[in-house]
């Protein structure tokens, strides 16, 4: 099997996928293509909170046209996704997508397939196969994970094979399913034939609880294992979601070191003040500024103090009060209304002490 170190390094515009210990981050616009000004606020949105690439849908030649400014303005690399007409994939690499998504299962045969390689040998762009649970046939549905696992790496394997038959090495797998043991056991047997990046998510994954949850159970086993290259977080959210989620998981599998640590208690009849709506707005801040420090928020200060004694920075909770604590040590109390920006204060002038 080979680890992420050790597939091959493929070129996606500005950056590589593979042959290096950290996975890359990756979302899906939720926006039309072709409505250029609002997909560009998207991808800047996302990039600004750690996005490596982008993937954006393409259903008509005006989507195809809008990759040269998307490309040009947002200053990330950008996967055309591409269903049934490959045409729509010539279009996309000719305006400056630096991959584009294909699914064996409906791109057209072998010339048309030929033609997308030509077109992206030409633009130094790569090609992702993807293949997703609706590649298995009908009579294998009901059989074990790992016969589906199989099947669903047969479904790409002639793809695959047409490539390298054209010389084309460029490629990065993917292989979705909607089932989290099918999904894994697909993704090992890829790691162990092919040399390629793999792109890693869990499709088909529900609304945000759910999918937060199929995701972590699906994608932890892998990376830990050391596969997976790039990875998304599907969720039925928008794709700022998607990256934060995606960089809490590398984040907690050590594979991101440089990245905010929130602790928060799960509270219970000690909890004396408004902790939910303070936890998440310190979340955010840390996440949206990508603040490399342990900081919790407790609920009170009997069991608080030494459950985040390893934080740099903590709050625990009193009677409508809070105390800070900084590495341990407490260091003043204060009212409720100020816990947010005297916290800030104690981030910044602890990020100022360590620079
Ligand atoms: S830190 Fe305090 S308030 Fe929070 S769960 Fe523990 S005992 Fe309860």
């Amino acid at each position: 099997m080979r680890r992420r170190e050790e597939t091959r390094k493929v070129q996606v515009g500005r950056i590589q996928i593979g042959g290096s210990g950290r996975p890359l981050v990756q979302s899906m616009c939720s926006i039309k293509t072709s409505r250029k000004e609002e997909v560009l606020a998207e991808l800047l949105r996302t990039k600004a909170l750690g996005a490596d690439l982008m993937r954006l849908s393409v259903l008509d030649e005006e989507d195809a046209r809008a990759f040269s400014f998307l490309a040009r303005e947002s200053g990330l690399p950008l996967v055309a996704d591409i269903h049934f007409d490959h045409r729509l994939a010539l279009l996309a690499l000719e305006s400056g997508a630096s991959a584009v998504r294909i699914n064996p299962g409906n791109i057209g045969g072998a010339l048309c397939a030929k033609e997308v390689v030509d077109s992206a040998r030409r633009h130094h762009a790569a090609i992702r196969i993807g293949a997703n649970s609706g590649s298995i046939p009908k009579e294998l549905e009901e059989r074990s994970p790992k016969v589906r696992a199989e099947a669903l790496l047969s479904s790409i394997a002639p793809y695959v094979s047409l490539l390298e038959s054209l010389d084309f090495r460029d490629i990065v797998l993917s292989l979705k399913g909607s089932d989290v043991r099918e999904t894994v056991e697909a993704y090992r047997l890829a790691a162990e034939r092919y040399p390629y990046p793999l792109h890693l998510g869990i499709t088909e994954a529900g609304p945000l609880e759910t999918s937060l949850v199929r995701s972590a159970a699906g994608l932890s086993p892998l990376l830990l294992d050391g596969i997976g290259d790039t990875i998304r977080i599907s969720l039925t959210e928008p794709p700022e979601e998607e990256i934060k989620a995606a960089n809490r998981l590398l984040h907690d599998l050590g594979l991101l070191p440089d990245f905010p640590t929130f602790i928060s208690c799960p509270t219970c009849g000690r909890t004396e003040v408004d902790l939910l709506p303070l936890a998440r707005k310190v979340r955010d801040t840390l996440e949206e500024r990508r603040i490399p420090l342990t900081v919790a928020v407790m609920g009170c200060a009997v069991n608080g103090p030494g459950e985040a004694r390893h934080a740099d920075l903590a709050l625990c909770g009193g009677k409508g009060r809070w105390a800070l604590y900084k590495k341990g040590e407490h260091v003043l109390s204060f009212p409720e209304e100020e816990a947010y920006d005297r916290l800030l204060e104690a981030i910044d002038s602890l990020l100022a002490s360590e620079r």
